[in-house]
């Protein structure tokens, strides 16, 4: 099973791979994620993604394709994949279409999470992550069941992310908003979009997404 899962920052994209991931054991590729890692670590990728992502902008297709290219090579996915943040543009929709077809795989499905805008400012403001897991929480729609304690893991380190403030939620809503219309435009016009409303309850949302997936 070969998943996208498309919206906007904020919509709930890495909250529905967790449970998808944990569900049908497939694995979780955030370009996202990969890039964060990156910066962490301080390699040659890191630096390359770090002023684009501080300013909320994306980081450059080749960039972006290389990494994705490498991690598809890659045996595990050979039972499946879910891709969260990638593609995000045009460019990177037709890169990804060639590399499967290379690979000779197929996308079953795109599974967009659709959330109005100004919804998803409150989302990112409030939004804390496990520095140990990386699970994904919100201070006050999604917050951890033991104060302090993460649900997944039992870590107890949570951090915020730099481009969750205001000032880069705005430029990213914008570009993000811009780039994902023709990527949606071309998984419709392949008959592989699937929205699903995700401004209701965490479970609610996945309970839909379930359902897409066991169809
Ligand atoms: P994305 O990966 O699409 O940027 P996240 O999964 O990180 O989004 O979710 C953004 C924020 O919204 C997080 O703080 C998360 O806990 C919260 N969140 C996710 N899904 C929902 C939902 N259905 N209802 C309310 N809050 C949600
Ligand atoms: P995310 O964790 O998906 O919200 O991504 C965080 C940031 O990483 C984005 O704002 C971009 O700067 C960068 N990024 C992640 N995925 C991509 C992508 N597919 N193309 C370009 N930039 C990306």
């Amino acid at each position: 099973m070969n998943l996208i899962l498309m919206g906007l920052p904020g919509a709930g994209k890495g909250t529905q791979a967790e449970k998808i991931v944990d569900t049908y054991n497939i694995p979780h590729i955030s370009t996202g994620d990969m890039f964060r890692e990156a910066i962490k670590n301080e390699t040659e990728l890191g630096l390359k993604a770090k002023s684009f992502i501080d300013a909320g902008d994306l980081v450059p297709d080749e960039v972006t394709n290389g990494i994705v290219k490498e991690r598809l090579s890659q045996k595990d996915t050979d039972k499946g994949f879910l891709l969260d943040g990638f593609p995000r543009t045009l460019d990177q929709t037709k890169a990804l279409d060639q590399m499967l077809k290379d690979l000779n795989k197929q996308i079953d499905a795109v599974i967009e999470i659709q959330v109005a805008e100004d919804v998803l400012v409150e989302r990112l403001a409030g939004r804390f992550i496990c520095r140990n897991c990386g699970a994904t929480y919100h201070k006050i729609f999604n917050p951890t069941k033991v104060e302090e304690t993460c649900d997944r893991c039992g870590g107890h380190e949570f951090y915020q992310r730099e481009d969750d403030k205001p000032e880069t939620v705005k430029n990213r809503l914008a570009v993000n908003v811009k780039a994902s219309e023709p990527i949606l435009a071309f998984y419709k016009e392949a008959g592989l979009l699937y929205p699903v409303d995700g401004d209701r309850d965490i479970d609610a949302v996945f309970a839909d997404v379930q359902k897409i997936i066991q169809k």
